[in-house]
């Protein structure tokens, strides 16, 4: 189940390497690639478990339901609260992203003191 979006009704077919996601958070974390976009959407209904088809340039209203079970899919996103304790893996995964988000920043200074020769030139 998506961590992302608790309420998730649908899940969506990616068009970039065609697997389900639940939201494109999922995708990003499971793939190293972004994820194409596409105006034709393939869903998933996870109430009845059927697949759908829409396009996204006409999306109308009424293509907010399943068109197997009428089950509303789009809905307001529940997304969980931000904690400072997670447990399991997700400690490990916060850590490293926070140390990720860190290393950008030094990884900033690096490029302004390695590559000034690259600044020069250009
Ligand atoms: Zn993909
Ligand atoms: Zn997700
Ligand atoms: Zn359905």
């Amino acid at each position: 189940m998506c961590k992302h979006i608790l309420n998730a009704q649908v899940s969506i077919r990616s068009p970039c390497c065609r697997q389900w996601f639940d939201c494109a958070h999922c995708h990003a974390e499971s793939q190293d690639h972004e994820l194409k976009p596409t105006m034709e959407m393939v869903f998933a209904c996870k109430k009845c478990k059927k697949c759908f088809r829409k396009d996204m340039n006409e999306f109308e209203e009424s293509d907010e339901f399943c068109p197997f079970c009428d089950n509303h899919f789009v809905i307001e996103a529940k997304e969980p609260k931000p904690r400072l304790e997670v447990e399991g893996d997700d400690v490990r995964k916060d850590a490293r992203m926070i140390k990720d988000d860190r290393l950008k920043g030094r990884e900033e200074f690096t490029i302004w003191d390695d590559e000034g020769e690259a600044a020069r030139l250009g």
